[in-house]
Protein backbone atom coordinates (compact mmCIF):
# COMPACT_ATOMS: atom_id res chain seq x y z
CA UNK A 1 0.00 0.00 0.00
CA UNK A 2 0.88 3.66 -0.26
CA UNK A 3 2.30 5.88 2.11
CA UNK A 4 -0.66 7.95 1.82
CA UNK A 5 -3.31 4.99 2.27
CA UNK A 6 -1.51 4.29 5.51
CA UNK A 7 -1.52 7.49 6.93
CA UNK A 8 -5.51 7.20 6.56
CA UNK A 9 -5.55 3.47 8.05
CA UNK A 10 -3.68 5.46 10.76
CA UNK A 11 -6.57 8.14 11.41
CA UNK A 12 -9.42 5.44 11.04
CA UNK A 13 -7.39 3.72 14.00
CA UNK A 14 -7.36 5.78 15.92
CA UNK A 15 -11.17 7.02 15.67
CA UNK A 16 -11.92 3.49 17.08
CA UNK A 17 -13.82 2.99 20.03
CA UNK A 18 -11.98 -0.28 21.04
CA UNK A 19 -8.44 0.53 22.38
CA UNK A 20 -6.92 -2.81 22.50
CA UNK A 21 -3.37 -2.61 20.97
CA UNK A 22 -2.81 -3.96 17.62
CA UNK A 23 -0.31 -7.09 17.18
CA UNK A 24 -0.50 -6.22 13.38
CA UNK A 25 -0.53 -9.54 12.15
CA UNK A 26 -1.37 -8.42 8.60
CA UNK A 27 1.24 -6.61 7.02
CA UNK A 28 1.61 -5.12 3.50
CA UNK A 29 4.73 -3.71 1.49
CA UNK A 30 5.19 -0.01 1.52
CA UNK A 31 5.30 1.96 -1.52
CA UNK A 32 5.54 5.71 -2.13
CA UNK A 33 4.14 7.55 -4.76
CA UNK A 34 6.57 6.97 -7.69
CA UNK A 35 6.48 2.82 -6.95
CA UNK A 36 9.61 2.41 -4.88
CA UNK A 37 10.19 0.16 -1.60
CA UNK A 38 12.12 0.92 1.26
CA UNK A 39 11.50 -2.63 1.96
CA UNK A 40 9.37 -2.09 4.86
CA UNK A 41 5.76 -3.12 6.22
CA UNK A 42 2.68 -1.87 6.85
CA UNK A 43 0.43 -3.45 9.03
CA UNK A 44 -2.95 -3.46 6.99
CA UNK A 45 -5.26 -3.01 10.36
CA UNK A 46 -3.78 0.05 12.03
CA UNK A 47 -1.58 1.68 9.52
CA UNK A 48 1.90 1.33 11.60
CA UNK A 49 4.71 1.17 9.73
CA UNK A 50 6.85 -2.11 10.88
CA UNK A 51 10.59 -2.74 9.67
CA UNK A 52 11.32 -5.88 7.88
CA UNK A 53 13.72 -7.07 11.01
CA UNK A 54 11.01 -6.81 12.78
CA UNK A 55 9.21 -10.10 11.08
CA UNK A 56 12.27 -11.88 11.49
CA UNK A 57 13.09 -11.23 14.87
ZN1 LIG B 1 -1.17 -3.04 13.33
Amino acid sequence: MTLNQAADLRVKWKQRADRTPCEHLNLELEWNDLGHSKGNYICILCGESVAQRYLAA
